[in-house]
């Protein structure tokens, strides 16, 4: 059977100019020059790759897959790579951008990109999946390398890809070479703490805001759509510092218990039920849209783009939102958020804990050493908590909501790089 393509997706906003609307209000208060303004709303590089792969039926297949290079001014270029059917590339533009202010926030020595392949990584076997990612990995060799340009992990990939990845670039250069690529398992030179990292700097953004809005964790109450990667841990770590979280989610629906539910049990159900919370009976069922609106102080969205947007906006009755996903918050929704006093955590400060420990996961590999948990764990705290204060100290001084206090924070600081190193 032909592949299909995917149906084209509806009420979707463009990402690229989500991300654009925000940036060039960002740029307008820094009073970006044009020179530098010009240089950050493209792309560096973008590539178009076509690799034709054997399926397991015998008969060729080719995918098309891409790698986008926003920046590379603060350093190599650092992005995950998505597996997905509708992922094009508008979508990896944003993406990649968007790691160039996440990477700039946090203060680490990366540029941004991204990557992804159309393809149904759930409909692959792995040895189709095996024979993708080493072909994309081949056809994208002279753009990878550990001081160029590093791959991680995004949504339908994970370490088992990054271990081909780091194997197939590693055998084309004749040397092993770990630091080409972040998110690999444990024995390849992955970072302790990675998996959890990003709902970790969820949970520390969370009481930072928290703290700043004279929130007591204790007396607070949080629901989180999502309950995979990001979201299950945002859960655990938050519910360990005294937040009751009143509601969870995955694609099958929303679970909520008035008392708080369980998450060590709610994590446990899932792994026990084929990664899913169906049929999870300690809670009553309710839907993802009355999860987004109920009457709670913290809302986690931490699963897709575009879940916050001019329809649902006007319901939510949360004080203080933070965002997990990439993206969750449409650019429309942006001004009733601010009209209506809630505070957002924006994603590219939100969710940096990923790819700050990826960068101690590259740190690591290139020292030939491995940090302790507590090593990690610790250092990254600190940054994600320095980068809120610094964002929180940019929204007090031009007296913007924390999203654009987070853009003028990054773009300053690579349009500062920027200067020193110059143009042609
Ligand atoms: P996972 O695939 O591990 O988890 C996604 C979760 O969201 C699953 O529970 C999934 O449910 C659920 N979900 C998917 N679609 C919907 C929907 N329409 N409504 C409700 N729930 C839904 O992904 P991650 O946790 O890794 O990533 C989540 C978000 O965080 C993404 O936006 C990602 O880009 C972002 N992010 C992730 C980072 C990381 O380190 N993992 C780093 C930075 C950002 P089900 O299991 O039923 O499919």
């Amino acid at each position: 059977m032909l592949y299909k393509e995917p149906a084209p997706i509806k009420d979707r906003e463009n990402p690229f100019e989500s991300m654009m609307s925000r940036f060039n209000i960002a740029a307008e208060i820094l009073g970006l020059d044009e020179e530098v303004y010009n240089v950050l709303k493209t792309p560096t590089r973008q590539v178009i790759v076509n690799v034709p792969v054997t399926m397991d039926d015998g008969k060729v297949r080719v995918f098309e897959g891409y790698r986008v290079i926003h920046s590379t001014i603060l350093g190599p270029s650092k992005g995950g790579v998505r597996f997905a059917p509708d992922v094009f590339l508008d979508e990896v533009k944003a993406l990649a951008a968007w790691m160039t202010w996440k990477c700039a926030v946090v203060d680490i020595p990366y540029g941004g990109a991204k990557g992804g392949v159309i393809c149904d990584p759930f409909s692959m076997s792995a040895g189709e999946m095996e024979r993708l990612t080493r072909a994309y990995t081949q056809a994208l060799v002279d753009t990878f390398g550990p001081d160029q340009d590093i791959p991680a992990p995004d949504m339908g990939t994970g370490p088992r890809e990054m271990a081909w990845l780091m194997d197939e670039y590693s055998r084309m250069k004749g040397s092993t070479i770990h630091a080409v690529v972040t998110g690999k398992p444990l024995v390849l030179g992955g970072s302790l703490g990675r998996v959890e990292a990003t709902g970790r700097g969820v949970m520390v953004s969370a009481m930072a805001a928290m703290d700043k809005l004279g929130m007591d964790p204790a007396k607070s109450t949080a629901v989180i759509q999502g309950f995979g990667n990001v979201g299950a841990w945002a859960a655990k770590l938050m519910s360990e510092r005294g937040v009751k979280i009143l509601g969870v989610s995955d694609v099958s629906g929303a679970y909520w218990n008035d008392n708080g539910i369980d998450i060590e049990e709610a994590i446990e159900y899932k792994n026990n039920n084929k990664g899913r919370l169906e049929g999870y009976e300690n809670a009553e069922k309710i839907s993802n849209d009355e999860l987004l609106v109920s009457k709670v102080d913290v809302l986690v969205p931490a699963a897709v783009e575009d879940v916050i947007t001019i329809k649902n906006v006007d319901q939510i009755q949360a004080r203080l939102i933070v965002e997990g996903a990439n993206g969750p918050t449409s650019y429309k929704a942006d001004n009733i958020i601010n009209e209506k006093g809630i505070m957002v955590v924006p994603d590219i400060l939100a969710n940096s804990g990923g790819v700050t420990v990826s960068y101690f996961e590259w740190v690591q590999n290139r020292m030939g050493f491995k940090w302790t948990l507590d090593r990690v764990n610790e250092r990254a705290e600190r940054i994600m908590n320095e980068s809120f204060e610094r964002v929180y100290a940019a929204s007090q001084k031009y007296n913007v909501p924390m999203r654009i206090a987070a853009y003028i924070v990054a773009i300053d600081k690579v349009a500062m790089t920027y200067k020193y190193r110059g143009g042609f």
